[in-house]
């Protein structure tokens, strides 16, 4: 069944120039861009979108970090896009990335972990109504 996830490539990676190289490990992973921004989002905007993690203790630290620069913003279908796109991501902290994980390969520490991937098909769902409209999604 195609299905659609989103994701971000985070600003740390932004910031290091990582943009092609994680672009190209999605293109060759056979995800096709439904959609694709750049953009700088404010604070409250981060914590709109990580709202469930509020009770967290890193929750202001991961949106004031999630708001220190520029981000891109995307939307990707693919067969069990949702699975296939956390699997190539990799584990949230690096250190316990699977060699050949696009976290493995670009993310710094736990926090700073180059990509988001949506979980489940709701959060995919309310993740992509968040970052784009219905006339973006091509
Ligand atoms: P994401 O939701 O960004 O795809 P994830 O699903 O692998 O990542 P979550 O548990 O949803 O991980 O955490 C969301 C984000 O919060 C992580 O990607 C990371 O940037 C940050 N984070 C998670 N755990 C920690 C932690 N212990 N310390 C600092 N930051 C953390
Ligand atoms: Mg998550």
């Amino acid at each position: 069944m195609t299905q659609r996830t989103f994701s971000i490539i985070k600003p740390d990676a932004v910031r290091k120039g990582y943009t092609g190289a994680i672009l190209a490990e999605i293109d060759k992973a056979g995800f096709k861009i439904v959609s694709l921004k750049k953009a700088s989002i404010s604070k409250p905007q981060a914590q709109g979108f990580y709202h469930v993690h509020s009770e967290r203790p890193f929750f202001s630290d991961l949106c004031d970090f999630m708001s220190s620069g520029p981000l891109v913003l995307m939307v990707l279908e693919k067969e069990n896009a949702i699975a296939d796109l956390r699997k190539l991501m990799g584990a949230t902290n690096p250190a316990n990335a699977e060699e050949g994980t696009i976290r493995k390969k670009f993310a710094g520490s736990i926090q700073e972990n180059a990509i988001h991937g949506s979980d489940a098909e709701d959060t995919a769902a309310f993740e992509i109504g968040y970052w784009f409209a219905g006339y973006e999604l091509v």
